[in-house]
């Protein structure tokens, strides 16, 4: 079964999580959109109208179909939590940085021992929002189909998807997969 919370913006107020309307169902970033037949996830008002964009697509795309080109991704160490995968809330403000504090959001294992001394640091642990507390970095190359750049992210996405294809014009590209299709944004440069 297609995962479409791969395709949702985490803890986003509206794009946070698959929804279903009418006979499909639907995720969304913003910059992808993806739709398959209807399956058991809760049903909502639309908040961005995949359909159209869908269609839309349609009308514009070559109809000149290929597989998704490789994606190359760098591994790094994340620069947010140093690679540690957690981050630290600062003692005083919690993390909100109300006070006049200098540790606005939350900090890494070494600046909190350096701010706070070494107690209990573990009860101010927080998984790095940013990667998700792997402390892993992935850089994924961009890549350019028919002339129009897409982000290497999405493309990975795409070719995950059973059997799929993408065919694009500059300003939309469409994709359909054994079980559904979408709706892809280019880079904008
Ligand atoms: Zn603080
Ligand atoms: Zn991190």
């Amino acid at each position: 079964m297609i995962d479409l919370t791969k395709f949702c913006k985490p803890h986003h107020r509206y794009f946070g999580e698959p929804w279903s309307s009418g006979e499909y169902s639907y995720a969304t970033d913003g910059a992808i959109a993806i739709r398959i037949p209807k399956i058991d996830i809760k049903e909502k008002p639309k908040h961005l109208d995949v359909d159209s964009v869908i269609e839309e697509a349609k009308e514009k795309a070559s109809q000149d179909w290929v597989v998704p080109p490789p994606v190359k991704i760098k591994q790094s160490k994340c620069y947010v939590c140093d690679g540690d995968g957690y981050l630290y809330m600062c003692i005083t403000c919690n993390g909100d940085g109300c006070h006049d504090c200098d540790n606005v959001g939350c900090l890494t294992k070494t600046d909190w021992i350096s701010t706070f001394g070494k107690a209990d640091i573990n009860e101010f642990k927080v998984p790095c929002p940013d990667c998700e507390g792997t402390g892993i970095e992935l850089e994924y190359s961009r890549v350019t189909i028919h002339g129009t750049a897409f982000d290497g992210k999405y493309i990975k996405l795409i070719d995950e998807l059973p059997n799929s294809q993408i065919s694009v014009c500059s300003e939309i590209a469409l994709f359909r997969f054994d079980g559904g299709e979408g709706a892809l944004m280019p880079i904008r440069l």
